[in-house]
This record gives structure tokens, sequence and C-alpha cells, in this order.
């Protein structure tokens, strides 16, 4: 019952999906071309997405590149330019997003904008260990998962109507975001973002202190 991705071995989907998350930071350094330690597995990891097909626009893989390490979220080229991104989740589970799960994402990128201003304005101290670090984390002190289920508790919303849009940014990569043309939808994010600013509580982790609250929550 192995799992074989290049020349790794896995016993547990589980494994999979912590040798992912331990690495972004690693792979954030630049690209994942065929001359990368890693590019058979990520390569194969690839190969697993339930919409494989679709995902290869007719061609194949160049490189595969972090996009944002805070949201682990991983991208990829391929030889004939086209550029999205890919779950990597998925791609373990080999099953399609929900609808929900591409919600929370939709929602995680609709406050990344709150998130980059406190970094801004903030000196970048580790709350736990008190270094002193150029380069920290923004953690939410209270996890995200329960602000998200809070504000589901306090709201009354129709998630199946929420209309999401993964139009290309500026880097010609497909992000995952609420179509703020359609009414509902446009009124959900501006409740949301409002929640997010008043109730999210931001705080500076260094990575070593963030990787052991993600590994406790
Ligand atoms: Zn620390």
């Amino acid at each position: 019952m192995t799992i074989t991705l290049g020349d790794k071995k896995f016993k547990y989907k589980k494994d999979i999906k912590q040798f992912v998350s331990d690495n972004i930071e690693n792979w954030a350094h630049g690209k994942i071309d065929k001359k990368h330690l890693d590019f058979n597995f990520m390569y194969e990891l690839f190969y697993r997405h339930p919409e494989l097909e679709r995902k290869l626009y007719g061609s194949d893989i160049e490189y595969f590149h972090v996009v944002s390490k805070r949201n682990k979220q991983l991208a990829y080229k391929c030889f004939n330019g086209s550029r999205d991104t890919f779950s990597w989740k998925c791609c373990i589970s080999q099953k399609s997003p929900s609808h929900l799960a591409m919600v929370k994402m939709a929602m995680r990128n609709s406050v990344d904008f709150q998130i980059a201003e406190y970094r801004n304005i903030n000196n970048t101290i580790c709350v736990d260990c008190s270094n002193n670090l150029l380069f920290c984390d923004v953690d939410h002190k209270k996890p995200f998962i329960e602000l998200f289920n809070d504000f589901f508790e306090e709201y009354e919303v129709d998630i199946p109507d929420l209309k999401i849009s993964t139009k290309r940014n500026l880097d010609e990569i497909k992000t995952t975001n609420f179509d703020l043309e359609d009414e509902y939808t446009k009124s959900f994010y501006d409740e949301w973002t409002k929640y997010h600013y008043v109730n999210a509580i931001l705080q500076y982790l260094c990575k070593n202190c963030h990787k052991n609250k993600t590994k406790k929550e």
C-alpha cells in the first residue's frame, strides 16, 4: 500500500501532506524544474490531480513554484506558457475541491491585503520567543478556521450561492477569489472582510514557532 512519488515512499496520505508542508519553505527559494531534487516527486504528485487533463492545457510541466508560503499554494508553468495554481491536497486525496473548499480559499485570499498591511506597520518580533527577525510570518492568534466558523455562526450565508471566480492575476496565475460582480457574493465579501478586520488578531511568529503552532493546531 506504499505510495511512491519520485524517489520518495510514503506509508499514508497524511505523510505526503506533512512532507509538502515541511518543504514549502525550501521550495520557495526558486523554480522546481527538472534539475531540482524534488522535481520528480512534484511531477508525480501533480499527475494524481483529479482533473489532470484540463490542468495540462495540452502541454506538459516546465517547472513548479511556490506562490504563497502562507497559504501553501503551489503553481506551475507549462512549456506552452500556460500558468496555473493547483491544489496539492487534491492530488493527495485525488478528490476535486468542493465548493466549500473553494469558498475557504477565496476567504483567505480576500483578506490577504489586511495581512500585507499588518506586515508593513509592525516590528517583526516573534511573540513566542521574542526573537527580532527580518522575516517573521504573520499568524492568526485565533486560528483562521475558528474565525471562519465563528463568522458562519453569526451570519446566515447560503454558501452554494457564493460565486467563485478564478481569474488570472498580474503574474498570469489563476487565483481563487469571489466574483464581486455578483451582488450576493459582493455583500458577503464586504461583511467577511470587515469581520476579519475587526476580529482577527494578527501577530508575528518566527518560522520555528509558527511551525510548532501549526503542528499543534
Ligand atoms: Zn519564535
